[in-house]
């Protein structure tokens, strides 16, 4: 399949200015799949290997919906450890560059309480954390997820074996019904498929055969 360009999606003018100074001037071929069914509003499952793009297969749409004119959490990314949320965290704020006033989080375990509450006393756009860390600030109450409008799972088959599926549970449940669900995984075990019948609603299935 060839490769196509951004420019073909219905991007805003900055995040396409931004893309050609990062130099990603094609789509790798999970952002050409996924691309188009976020930017839509559906419901996703896609499967790719690791260094496939996934980031901004679900970065770029996230922030084509991005309201700044509130300081509620619209986007929550869910990651299975602190290393891999702080990864994705960094390419966000990559793409976001050239968009004014965006605002995004990382909230993990193993880094202290306190920063983390006052960060989310001034508001925040887009959250990316660890599951057992957000369901401790939803506890707290520190975190509130009543305006959210996409829910990413990233790496989900590793958060499902590394135990957090009854986190997620818990966070989901603190979601709006309306939201949308993007899950993300390198492999696609059944349990990938009984979460997913449980969150999602007729999502829409992409997979990237390794090229390699
Ligand atoms: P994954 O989550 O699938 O492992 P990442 O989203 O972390 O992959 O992306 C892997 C690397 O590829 C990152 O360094 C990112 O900056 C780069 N990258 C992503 N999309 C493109 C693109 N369309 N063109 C060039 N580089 C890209
Ligand atoms: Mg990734």
């Amino acid at each position: 399949m060839s490769q196509q360009s951004f420019s073909l999606l219905p991007l805003k003018a900055e995040i396409l200015r931004n893309l050609e100074s990062l130099e990603y001037h094609q789509m790798t071929p999970i952002q050409q799949d996924s691309l188009p069914v976020v930017l839509a509003g559906r419901d996703l499952i896609a499967q790719g290997k690791t260094g496939s793009g996934k980031t901004a297969a679900f970065g770029l749409g996230v922030l084509q919906a991005l309201d700044n004119s509130s300081f509620q959490v619209q986007t929550l990314v869910l990651c299975p450890t602190r290393e891999l949320a702080d990864q994705v965290a960094q390419e966000l704020r990559r793409l976001a560059r050239l968009i004014p006033n965006v605002k995004i989080l990382t909230l993990c375990g193993g880094m202290p309480l306190g920063p983390q509450i006052g960060s989310l006393e001034h508001g925040a756009h887009i959250v990316v954390g660890t599951p057992g860390r957000i369901e401790e600030h939803l506890r707290k109450g520190t975190l509130r997820l009543g305006q959210l409008r996409t829910l990413v799972l990233d790496e989900a088959d590793r958060m499902l074996e590394m135990g957090f599926q009854a986190a997620v549970d818990t966070i989901v449940a603190e979601t709006p019904k309306s939201r949308q669900t993007l899950l993300f995984s390198a492999t696609y075990p059944k349990e990938i498929e009984l979460i997913a019948g449980r969150i999602m609603r007729d999502p829409t299935r992409v997979e990237v055969a390794a090229l390699h």
